[in-house]
């Protein structure tokens, strides 16, 4: 059976499968999960970066207002300075105590230049020039205090860059200085002061200059109110630069007025040199550098275009022409610096509590795609193992070493497996749909209708002998066993299996031979004659029984002159001869030794006849023992003679035995019977 070895190699197989199941699971979740880690990557650097930029751009949005709102208040500061200085250029007690100086004008020159130190406390000097630099008046301010120098202390600033600037303007042009530390007496005055100077000539009634007004403005205010809007309304870092770079504001105080305080390297270009060149040569713009991202803007203080004062809405800029020296010095950049770690600080991804979450996440999707595959591989091994199990059984049960088949209630096959089917030596469809009685020999379709009313009954029967009967007609004994399928309690159906007892029948026979038979010469022995005799005592319709009681005459002799193989050939030759003269239905058996018997259903008459033929046809026989040796024999015979309800066995027995002794006394070979 070549299928069922398979089979059974393949179940054994089983465990190895388990383990490849396994290495399935690892490799193809391997696979996909390094497919679903470079998608993770992939949306992750995705969802970084749309992200990061969204994030950006809420940062750089709260930055962006900043920036207009600073320029606004700039402009508009440098605005207010220009609108004072051209009042006071304009005034006319200047222009008298130019043309006229008195007493009167110069005191009323410095109380308005007192007022106007009071009233914007940012000036720290006001003062009126003539035009080779001597200071006419002047006014300090200092600790809310403003103080009229005295003539002694009025200096000649002609040499001074700033009043150079303002003697080479042309008319009504304002000179704005760049912004720097006042220097007082040749060193920077501490604490820092911050100063622009404002300057503009004052111009007789021809539009000629007679005379210089300078502003010095104190800048540390609006530097400082800068520094406090920058750290309130954004999250990066506020700074003002000059057009070389040097701060005059920055978020560390210490990097502040490089240029001023003589360290050059103290700029934004050493400080940010891959920023520079950009920042440097655009206006305005964002700039992403690996330190972080740069929000940068020209201030262009004194371009009054974009801003509305309504309170000084009647001057527009047209009337504050300015030098184009002033527009350089006052070349400043509002930079707004957002570092990396400023979004970091704002970005879920540096978060740890987010961190974790994503890890998490990571974690629990790989162990989800683990499972899922985990699961998906082991349905499919069991769908696998169920099929390779199904075809198995299938196998199993088509080709099974005995026969399968299944009944309905009324014996009619409904499935048969194959091994049957070659028994039986039909196709399938000439055996489906029919009655299992078709294929039984009439004598087994009786016992297959008691077969099919136990199963019935009883819901199971075993080993029940069917004789088949195959379409070529021969016939074998099977054993079949059965058990009821039942539906709601009714029969449905019966399956049955069946093996061929052939084999096994024969046995038996050749067995019950064995046991029935005498060894020498072959007829029943004395047990079988005693058991075929039992039956004809039991009817009771009146029947004649003959028994002829039969011994070897002198047969002692033989064995003694002949030997005893000599005396068997003799024993044989009986048996033969005796057997030649009865008819199918007479019993025949030896009894032992030398004596045989024979129960005959004959009357007297006939027996007595059937004694006399068989005691001649021994007498006249030679028996050839050897080539050489050839042995004369005869036998004596007791007849009884009985009606079958007469008597019993060991009656006509003993009956027979005093006729043969009978015989034995009258000389022998000759047949006595019992009166
Ligand atoms: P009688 O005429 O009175 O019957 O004389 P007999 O010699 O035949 O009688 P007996 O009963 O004394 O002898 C029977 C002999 O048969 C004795 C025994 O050795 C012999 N014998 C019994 N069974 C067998 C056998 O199976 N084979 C042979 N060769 N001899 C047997
Ligand atoms: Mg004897
Ligand atoms: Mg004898």
């Amino acid at each position: 059976m070549p299928q069922l070895d398979t089979t059974f190699s393949r179940l054994e197989d089983d465990e190895l499968k388990d383990k490849r199941v396994q290495t399935n699971i690892l490799k193809r979740f391997s696979l996909i999960w390094i497919v679903f880690s470079l998608a993770c990557l992939g949306l992750g650097v995705y969802w970084y970066n749309t992200y990061t930029q969204s994030l950006e751009n809420k940062l750089l949005a709260q930055e962006e207002a900043f920036v207009a709102t600073t320029k606004n208040a700039l402009q508009k500061e440098m605005k207010v300075q220009l609108t004072v200085l051209h009042m006071v250029s304009k005034s006319k007690v200047i222009t008298d105590y130019m043309d006229h100086p008195t007493e009167q004008d110069s005191k009323n020159i410095a109380t308005l230049f007192s007022n106007l130190t009071q009233a914007f406390q940012y000036y720290d000097q006001i003062r009126l020039f003539d035009l080779q630099g001597n200071e006419l008046i002047r006014v300090d301010y200092d600790d809310d205090i403003s103080t009229q120098a005295n003539v002694s202390q009025l200096q000649n600033k002609s040499l001074r860059y700033y009043f150079e600037e303002s003697l080479s303007l042309k008319p009504k042009e304002i000179y704005v200085s760049k912004m720097d530390l006042n220097v007082e007496n040749g060193n920077i005055e501490i604490p820092y002061k911050p100063t622009l100077r404002f300057a503009t000539q004052v111009l007789d009634k021809n539009g000629k200059p007679i005379a210089i007004v300078m502003l010095n403005y104190m800048a540390n205010d609006l530097l400082e109110n800068f520094r406090h809007q920058s750290k309130l309304r954004i999250n990066g870092q506020g700074m003002i630069i000059d057009a070389q770079g040097y701060w005059l504001s920055n978020h560390d105080r210490s990097n502040e007025w490089g240029h001023s305080l003589g360290e050059p390297g103290k700029d934004f270009e050493q400080r940010y040199p891959l920023a520079w060149p950009a920042i440097s040569a655009n206006d305005s713009g964002l700039l992403k550098t690996r330190k972080g991202l740069f929000r940068y803007q020209n201030i262009e203080p004194l371009d009054f275009s974009a801003i509305e004062t309504p309170e000084l809405n009647t001057l527009t800029s047209q009337s504050f022409p300015v030098s184009e020296s002033s527009i350089a010095n006052t070349n400043w950049k509002l930079v707004i610096f957002l570092p990396n770690e400023t979004i970091h600080e704002n970005s879920l991804f540096y978060n740890p509590v987010w961190q974790l979450i994503l890890c998490l996440l990571y974690f629990l999707s790989s162990l989800l795609i683990f499972l899922l595959i985990s699961y998906s591989e082991q349905k499919k091994f069991r769908r696998k193992k169920h099929r390779r199990i199904s075809v198995e059984l299938h196998d199993l049960y088509e080709n099974a070493p005995c026969g399968y088949h299944s009944l309905n209630d009324n014996g009619i096959i409904t499935r048969i497996n194959n091994t049957e089917l070659k028994w039986l030596g039909y196709e399938r469809d000439e055996v489906l749909g029919y009655s299992y009685k078709k294929f039984l020999t009439p004598a087994s379709q009786a016992i297959f209708d008691k077969f099919l009313t136990t199963l019935i009954n009883k819901q199971s029967i075993e080993n029940a002998v069917l004789e088949i009967q195959t379409k070529s007609g021969k016939t074998f004994f099977a054993s079949t066993s059965a058990v009821a399928l039942l539906n709601k309690g009714n029969f449905a159906l019966a399956r049955a299996s069946t093996f061929d007892i052939s084999d096994r029948i024969q046995l038996e026979k050749r067995l019950e031979f064995l046991a029935n038979t005498d060894v020498l010469t072959g007829i029943s022995n004395r047990r079988h004659f005693f058991e075929q005799v039992e039956p004809l005592f039991e009817t009771t319709h009146p029947k004649p029984l003959s028994l002829l009681m039969m011994d070897v005459d002198h047969f002692k002799k033989v064995n003694d002159n002949y030997g005893h193989d000599a005396g068997d050939v003799v024993l044989k030759h009986i048996a033969s001869t005796i057997s030649q003269h009865l008819k199918p239905d007479d019993i025949f058996a030896r009894l032992g030794g030398e004596e045989f018997v024979v129960l005959s259903s004959m009357d007297r008459e006939q027996s007595t006849l059937l004694a006399e033929t068989v005691r001649k046809s021994i007498e006249q026989a030679s028996i050839c023992v050897t080539s050489t040796l050839t042995l004369k024999i005869t036998l004596s015979i007791g007849l009884s003679t009985q009606l079958n309800h007469e008597a019993d066995i060991d009656e006509m027995l003993k009956q027979a035995d005093i006729a043969l002794y009978q015989a034995k006394e009258n000389g022998r070979n000759r047949v006595e019977v019992v009166e």
